[in-house]
């Protein structure tokens, strides 16, 4: 997929040299609808089906002068196109063209100001003068052989760096992180002024292109299967088929007994009828809640609902026939670019790549080929596309949804009862963060059962029913989160519809722990 984008769209290659802000090198560009694609630092330029139209190398937490620290293959170089290092991506520049590499006295971590001393650098057009983000122990102790010094800061002889006669740049400082005021600048002065790479990566431009490609790669008859869940991610992937190769495409909702309150029902009328989504809604509530009798060890309530999972996708899928009498040929997945960087990401020698555990099962069980057209696509690309594809504003706005669901939100023994007073405080509790428009600046908001009971009162009757845990957060990239801040009136509002609308509950809390120490999900 990655190879088919990259030859119709100009691209920027980032090469990951481990940094934990490389992918934010991506991002950055794709904000000024420039196609960027990370790859590892270790990759062949040879085995590179495509031609950048510039090279950016990442920092990383090595020292170049180390044993075993990683390097870029000099093929870069004969590639002929403008290359920009950025701290470990200079050092190593710096390191091939005359090894003035070493530690310095400290470390600089922080706010430097940039002093641009060759005012007609295109790379620092509209920066001068402004904060950047340092992050290094290491530095230049010398101009590397045929370069020249463009930029200075307080700390840094060598903030910045250029090739005498050549397109090669190296900065000291972190561009892509929002601490650099400038820094989005700057990348985009790179690519756009010195790279000429055309900005036309749009997600308008990106249906088309990949509609295409879906069409030549599942070629004139065969058929695709995939799950919706009725998050985004799914729901836009299977839009994008559908519009590709209309009902050879089937979507399969397996309702497994830990839904939110009427989601079977609301998947079918907006997936659908509503998007003409080719759709088969399987009701197996009764066998998972039938496998998760007795279990209350987090761990193995996920594991038993993602084999029941499997099983239940097989034995449903197997009663799907193709029109051309053949089985089944693709499955469809809506794995997003965060989930591939993770698995390219350089980090060492060894690297893993990861497959989601019930994709994994099933592409081995039944032969299948994966087919994922939002691999190239950040969160908030695929919401815009989503709107694009004319999906209702509130599903593509939708909080993430547990695979287990609410069976990790009721806490303890999951039953039919105690799934569904789970999933009314739910939904009551969303209702009101609705009706409120605060929806939009949360980042995931839910109710969970707590196995304890405690002491009420109701009309003058001495109640003891189950405690009911609210929680919300804020957060922009779910690494961290902190819980948010509401009204109190808000508070109390929904705790006394709560403990007045659902049976079983005579007590409301509100959870103000923040990840870490806490996770977002109680289990
Ligand atoms: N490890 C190198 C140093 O400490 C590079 C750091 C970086 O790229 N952020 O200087």
């Amino acid at each position: 997929m990655s190879e088919e984008v990259s030859k119709v769209f100009d691209t920027i290659l980032v090469l990951d040299f481990g940094s934990q802000y490389s992918h934010l090198i991506t991002r950055r560009l794709r904000e000024f609808n420039i196609y960027a694609e990370m790859l590892p630092c270790t990759q062949k330029i040879s085995e590179l089906s495509w031609k950048p139209k510039g090279v950016i190398l990442s920092g990383g937490p090595y020292s170049v002068y180390e044993d075993g620290a990683p390097h870029v293959d000099h093929d870069v170089f004969a590639l002929n196109v403008p290359i920009l290092g950025i701290c470990y991506g200079m050092q190593e520049l710096a390191w091939i063209n005359g090894k003035q590499v070493a530690r310095g006295e400290k470390r600089e971590y922080g706010p430097a100001t940039l002093n641009v001393v060759d005012k007609e650098c295109p790379l620092f057009q509209g920066v001068d003068h402004s904060r950047v983000w340092m992050s290094h122990g290491d530095k230049l102790h010398g101009l590397p052989t045929g370069f020249k010094v463009i930029a200075t800061s307080d700390n840094s002889p060598y903030c910045g760096i250029s090739h005498e006669s050549k397109s090669i740049y190296g900065i000291q400082f972190h561009p892509e992180v929002t601490h650099s005021t400038h820094g989005k600048i700057l990348l985009k002065n790179f690519a756009v002024d010195i790279c000429h790479a055309a900005q036309n990566w749009t997600m308008e431009n990106f249906i088309d292109t990949e509609i295409q490609r879906i069409r030549n790669l599942v070629g004139p008859t065969a058929e695709v299967i995939g799950a919706v869940s009725g998050g985004v991610d799914s729901t836009v992937a299977s839009k994008l088929m559908t519009e590709a190769i209309g009902d050879r495409f089937h979507a399969l909702l397996v309702d497994n007994g830990v839904l939110r309150l009427n989601e079977a029902a609301m998947v079918k009328e907006t997936l659908g009828d509503g998007l003409g989504i080719n759709l088969t809604v399987v009701d197996a509530s009764e066998e998972f809640l039938t496998k998760l009798k007795g279990v209350e060890d987090p761990e193995k309530k996920r594991k038993i609902i993602g084999n029941t999972f499997i099983h239940v996708f097989e034995r449903e899928a197997a009663k799907i026939k193709p029109r051309d009498g053949k089985d089944i040929e693709f499955l469809l997945q809506g794995t997003l670019y965060p989930d591939v960087i993770e698995s390219i990401s350089f980090k060492g020698p060894s690297q893993t790549i990861k497959t989601h555990h019930n994709v994994g099962g099933l592409l081995e069980d039944m032969k299948l080929k994966l087919i994922e057209p939002l691999r190239e696509l950040f969160k908030d690309e695929v919401r815009h596309l989503g709107e694009l594809l004319g999906i209702p504003h509130d599903l593509v706005w939708r909080h993430p949804f547990p695979g287990p669901g609410i069976a990790i939100r009721v806490l303890g023994e999951v039953t039919e009862s105690q799934v569904q007073i789970a999933r009314l405080a739910d939904y009551i509790y969303i209702e009101e963060i609705k009706k409120a428009g605060l929806y939009n600046k949360i980042a995931q908001a839910f109710a969970c059962l707590l196995p304890v009971k405690s002491v009420g009162v109701m009309g003058d009757q001495r109640t003891y029913e189950q405690v009911i845990a609210l929680r919300a957060i804020e957060t922009s990239d779910f690494m961290t989160a902190d819980w948010f801040p509401f009204e109190h009136d808000f508070l109390k509002r929904v705790a006394s519809r709560i403990v007045n609308e659902v049976d079983g509950v005579a007590r409301v809390t509100y959870d103000i722990t923040s990840k870490p120490p806490a996770t977002v999900e109680w289990e």
